[in-house]
């Protein structure tokens, strides 16, 4: 496809995203892309802390996750505000990707793959899945969900879908230079991860480095990608 101008991200929890593609969402804000961030659940289970309770949990994360589209400078953030592990295959969550699409008609779209065999948390599998759905057929077809056309939403053809965390990745990005902004985008994320520090960082360079050494570069991510209509 040509160049992307116009890219959405479908993230489960308010986090995954930062720690799976915060690179390459950084990488793609700094090259004047239009970036929308879809967050499935409000991550209101996200916490070992008892005295924490889950409106409160629910409130901080949106906060984080309006701070870290800051610290990137992305184009919107759509908050779907379905409880945390509460996802399913479900014609509601599939209607609200399919409003999203359809509102932000993206060229590039990226999910997490819900292909992880075995041990897998529940939110990450129908966030990839009912995500795909979502692309194909649904967001296509305009008698899928025709009140959207009341809204004056069309109908809207996706022509790449990435995968983030893939069982097989095929895609890589050279992160190197983008490396400060995806640490703090991801430590926007305090309620999760803490705040920045040294050790943490050797960390997260170290991460990049491995998936780097298979594609020639310095530090990157990898994807999945999916091309459509072909
Ligand atoms: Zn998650």
């Amino acid at each position: 496809m040509a160049e992307p101008e116009s890219i959405m991200v479908v993230t489960p929890h308010p986090d995954d995203s930062e720690s799976a593609a915060g690179g390459t969402i950084a990488k793609w804000c700094a090259e004047g892309k239009k970036v929308t961030l879809v967050v499935c659940t409000n991550g209101d289970k996200g916490t070992s802390d008892r005295s924490i309770n889950p409106v409160d949990l629910a409130k901080t994360r949106e906060k984080e996750t309006l701070e870290a589209a800051r610290v990137y400078g992305l184009a919107g953030v759509e908050f779907l505000r379905f409880p945390d592990q509460a996802l399913d295959d479900t014609t509601e969550f599939r209607e609200r990707l399919v409003w999203a699409i359809r509102k932000h008609k993206p060229d590039l779209f990226m999910c997490i793959d819900p292909g992880r065999p075995y041990i897998r948390h529940r939110d990450h599998y129908y966030s990839g899945r009912v995500a795909l759905d979502a692309v194909f057929p649904y967001s296509r077809d305009h008698l899928a969900f025709p009140e959207h056309l009341d809204a004056g939403l069309e109908p809207h053809k996706i022509e790449e879908i990435w995968l983030f965390r893939p069982q097989e990745p095929d895609t890589y990005v050279d992160v190197t230079d983008h490396f400060e902004t995806r640490q703090n985008a991801l430590h926007s994320h305090v309620s999760q991860v803490g705040l920045r520090d040294p050790e943490r960082d050797e960390r997260s360079r170290k991460r990049l480095a491995e998936t780097g050494k298979t594609a020639g570069m310095e530090l990157a991510e990898s994807f999945k990608k999916i091309e459509m209509f072909r």
